[in-house]
């Protein structure tokens, strides 16, 4: 089973709908689908897929909800936690532990974590409970939105979760009458900030309000997953089926050492190597970034490690172990067109 989990920096940025549809975009496709609704302060997972009924406990396992095809748990299921308005953060860890060791998801194939909103202790102990395959950030147009993502891409970088890339909700709203478009939040920086960020920019979701109301009723979702305004969502489903299931990819086939602070590619007998600073010339972190200018060419690769399925971390010997590079690229700057 593969893990994503679904981020926003703030609340209210409509993370949980986005990560419902998805789920609801994999199920089209076919795929065994799981949700887990990990917003222990605003559970509402349970309520937008219309799975409220209780959980069950089979063989002191939780079975989560299934229902239109997809498996679903919340605390909403849970008859104690439904008046609970406050849980101090040892219990919520404890939650979360019992989350990630007493479910049984089945034969799930991806499971969509929806994470609580923020930076804390909650999502640093999902991220050291469950072995995350990628993240996925949700914003919204304004700018000071991505000034908290900023402090989310600096969590994921420290825990070392790929970070899949950035989507954008409520960019627009098309006015019914005259199609106009109007953008609520003003014009977006969210390219340009996932650009310099070296994130992917998965594009623009606008305000629909039937999305809203057919949350509200947890139905009627599939229809909806069909319309080309969320063709974002669409594509990140696409990505999330190649990470699991495209099993011929070539750039499975690359090896990797670290020889005198350089990293030699391998793949068929063929050997590329690069040096530390040209790797790490690439590094998106704010301290590498300060340094570029002067960025010291015997600055050497300590490690490397794998992340996913085509990606490289490295630990230089300046102390920074932020940049994760895709083995597409690495080849690339190694001169050789994949
Ligand atoms: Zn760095």
């Amino acid at each position: 089973m593969k893990i994503f989990s679904v981020w926003s920096a703030k609340g209210g940025v409509g993370k949980s709908s986005l990560a419902v549809l998805l789920a609801e975009i994999l199920a089209c496709k076919g795929k065994r689908v799981g949700i887990l609704d990990a917003d222990l302060y605003g559970p509402s997972i349970g309520h937008m897929t219309g799975c409220l009924s209780r959980a069950t406990v089979l063989k002191e396992k939780i079975r989560p909800i299934l229902c239109e095809g997809k498996r679903v748990l919340s605390l909403v299921q849970f008859p104690v936690f439904q008046d609970l308005h406050s849980v101090r953060a040892p219990i919520a860890n404890q939650i979360l532990k019992s989350l990630s060791e007493e479910v049984d998801w089945g034969d799930t194939e991806v499971l969509l974590i929806d994470m609580p909103p923020g930076t804390g202790d909650v999502q640093l102990t999902l991220s050291q409970l469950f072995p995350f395959t990628g993240a996925f950030i949700v914003t919204t147009p304004q700018e000071i939105t991505l000034a908290i993502v900023k402090k989310s891409l600096a969590f994921l970088r420290a825990a070392r979760i790929p970070i899949l890339g950035l989507v954008e909700n409520m960019s627009y709203f098309i006015e019914p009458l005259s199609g106009e478009r109007l953008e609520m939040f003003g014009p977006s920086s969210a390219k340009p900030f996932c650009h310099s960020e070296e994130i992917r920019f998965w594009g623009q979701i606008p305000l629909v309000s039937e999305l809203a109301a057919s949350l509200d009723q947890g139905k009627n979702l599939a229809g909806l997953a069909k319309r080309t305004c969320f063709a974002p969502l669409e594509e990140i489903a696409v990505e999330i089926c190649k990470e699991i299931w495209d099993n011929s990819s070539s750039k499975k086939s690359t090896a990797w050492r670290v020889l005198d602070g350089r990293v030699v590619l391998s793949e068929g007998g063929f050997e590329k190597s690069l040096s530390g600073r040209s790797i790490q010339s690439r590094c998106p972190c704010a301290d590498c970034r300060k340094r570029l200018p002067v960025l010291d060419s015997g600055v050497k690769v300590v490690s490397a490690s794998r992340v996913g399925n085509d990606r490289l971390q490295f630990v230089f010997s300046t102390g920074c172990c932020h940049g994760i590079y895709a083995l597409e690229t690495l080849w690339k700057k190694a001169g050789v067109e994949k």
